[in-house]
């Protein structure tokens, strides 16, 4: 490719909208335009790593027994009835109808449409396991669609589903998706960690997400991880063990009675007020689940993990409660407390953590402004309490594996694998014959890549001040050609011959022969993030070119025929 023909406009500044690392340089450096927020062009060059990805994909689900098709974009209301996520799944889904006034949706996801495929394909046990994939564009209608390609509404995914006869056979299949997606991350020159995750809204039991580690804003998910054993889980996910706290108030409180605690609205003033550790207050804190409230207690040196606590409530949307929400609890109750002061109450569900159960002799609200009980037991409440795990775990806690404290990072995810089981096949009686004849759902798994977003999550792991470091199986091309003066008849023709033999040995190059400084040819070879480049100055009448190693910034001298060699030999290393 020629640059000078080449459909790529290189920017001064990054996009004004950009907060990340990969928004920034994938803008600047043309591989994306912004059509709407989250809705993105793919430029030439973005276009030709994507395709890159999507082939490591490709050969890699292909190697794993995998068959690839491509589903409807769009699909019909009914198929999401039949699962019971028409009604559930909420805003995300991008609704449209037709011209008859059907309602119609655009594929966030494609569960329901495979498994309509699978029931009337599949009837067999002798057809079974079977794993089918995809890769196509989802439309997913993000509430905060941002960092460009990382969150966009518009993006391209590579969706595989399984379907087993029994548990065992879908055991076998996802452990075989772990491995292959450990090759397609390590080929595309990520280094990922597979941590235990929440199921989210698309459920099932078990599910691993893969992460890039990062230590850049783009880094969505809190990972926790220990570093003598192997467990890492997703923040939503992990669990821990506690090192021992203060949980009897035997010596603070001699009696249970109902106190004045004035202008004690947070957890520090309350325990500054009563000079006692936070772990003998037990804390209520009102968050709306599904549109209704849910009272969430757990002790007060603790913070609760949402995601846990909107599944344990057995719904798919949380968030915090406004103050006018909570006033309105309040007067439904007949209360008037103030958040500060709230308390359990009847009527109204209460979720409490696993940290509750062991505590005695506590201080906690009683829905009265500028009051609290102390030495509260836990049969003061006056409610049923069920405890579970809605804790959001901490660094240094203790790896519920080996005992050892954990440490946390940020995470990219941009794979993951469910173990569905019969989620979707059980509703929509999608099922198979047995060798006796009997019918059953089949068990379902479902595996998910990001292929924008590793593209972009493949930036924020390579960069530097000047640009991107695209690993070289995923660079849109390996190498570029700079000839510094395109006047200089010896250095024009040395580029040319370069360009044609590594061409000829099906390496991927670009000569820039525009008529621009070589200050600015530089600029741009650095920010676009060839893996390579080779510059072909005034040492060649010497008979040498300049070999510059873009992930290490080192620069040598060669004669061509050695650097034509040496980037034949290092790139096919590679691919
Ligand atoms: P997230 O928690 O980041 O919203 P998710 O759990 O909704 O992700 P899945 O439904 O499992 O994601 O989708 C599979 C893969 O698709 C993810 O691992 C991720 O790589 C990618 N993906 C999901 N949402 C987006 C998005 N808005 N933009 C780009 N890629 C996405
Ligand atoms: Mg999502």
């Amino acid at each position: 490719m020629k640059m000078s023909k080449m459909f790529v406009q290189t920017l001064r500044e990054f996009p004004s909208d950009a907060e990340v690392i990969s928004h920034k340089m994938l803008g600047r450096a043309g591989f994306i335009k912004k059509l709407a927020p989250g809705v993105y062009t793919y430029q030439p060059l973005m276009w030709k790593v994507l395709k890159k990805i999507e082939n490591i994909v490709r050969e890699e689900m292909d190697r794993a027994g995998a068959q690839e098709l491509l589903m409807p974009f769009v699909q019909p209301k009914e198929l999401w009835e039949e699962s019971g996520r028409w009604e559930v799944y909420g805003k995300e889904l991008m609704r449209l109808k037709d011209r008859h006034d059907r309602d119609m949706c655009l594929g966030p996801t494609h569960e329901e449409i495979i498994t309509s495929v699978a029931r009337d394909g599949l009837k067999s046990y002798k057809q079974l396991p079977v794993n089918l994939y995809q890769i196509q564009s989802k439309f997913r209608d993000e509430i905060r669609p941002r960092y460009g390609l990382l969150r966009g509404r518009e993006f391209i995914m590579k969706d595989a589903y399984s379907f087993d006869v029994d548990e065992a056979g879908l055991d076998k299949e996802y452990e075989n998706m772990a491995q292959a997606y450990k090759r397609i991350f390590e080929r595309c020159g990520l280094d990922t960690k597979m941590v235990q995750s929440d199921s989210g809204a698309i459920g099932g039991s078990v599910s691993h997400e893969f992460m890039v580690i990062t230590d850049t804003d783009a880094g969505e998910n809190d990972v926790f991880y220990c570093n003598d054993c192997d467990y890492s889980a997703n923040s939503n996910h992990a669990v821990s063990n506690l090192p021992e706290a203060v949980v009897d108030g035997k010596d603070y409180f001699k009696e249970t009675k109902v106190i004045d605690t004035p202008n004690t609205h947070s957890i520090e003033e309350l325990s500054a007020f009563l000079n006692i550790p936070s772990t003998l207050i037990l804390k209520s804190l009102v968050y709306i689940v599904d549109k209704k409230p849910v009272i969430a207690l757990i002790r007060a040196d603790k913070a609760v993990e949402e995601t846990k606590l909107m599944n344990a409530a057995g719904g798919i949307d949380i968030r915090i409660a406004s103050s006018a929400e909570i006033a309105e609890l309040m007067a439904e109750h007949g209360f008037d407390a103030v958040p500060g002061f709230i308390g359990p109450m009847k009527d109204v569900k209460i979720i409490a953590d696993n940290t509750v159960k062991d505590m005695k002799n506590f201080v906690v609200g009683i829905n009265q402004t500028d009051k609290h009980m102390t030495g509260a037991n836990l049969e003061d409440l006056g409610v049923e309490l069920n405890y579970t795990d809605i804790r959001l775990v901490e660094r240094g806690e203790l790896c519920p594996q080996c005992g050892k404290p954990l440490y946390v990072t940020k995470g990219i995810e941009v794979g993951n694998i469910f173990k569905l089981g019969t989620k979707y096949s059980k509703p929509m009686n999608a099922v198979y014959t047995d060798i006796n004849g009997k019918t059953h759902p089949y068990v379902m798994g479902c595996y998910g890549i990001g292929i924008s977003r590793t593209a972009a999550a493949a930036v924020e792991a390579h960069y530097d001040e000047h640009g991107i470091k695209w690993p070289i199986a995923i660079a849109p091309y390996h190498v570029v050609i700079v000839p510094v003066n395109i006047k200089d008849e010896l250095q024009m023709k040395v580029a040319g011959e370069m360009y044609n033999a590594l061409q000829k040995a099906g390496i991927e190059v670009v000569l820039d022969d525009r008529d621009e400084r070589a200050g600015v040819k530089f600029k741009d070879a650095d920010l676009i993030g060839f893996p390579y480049r080779v510059t072909v100055g005034k040492t060649i009448n010497e008979g040498f070119v300049e070999f510059k190693v873009r992930e290490t910034d080192q620069q040598e001298k060669y004669t061509p025929e050695e650097a034509t060699e040496k980037l034949i030999n290092n790139i096919k290393a590679v691919l």
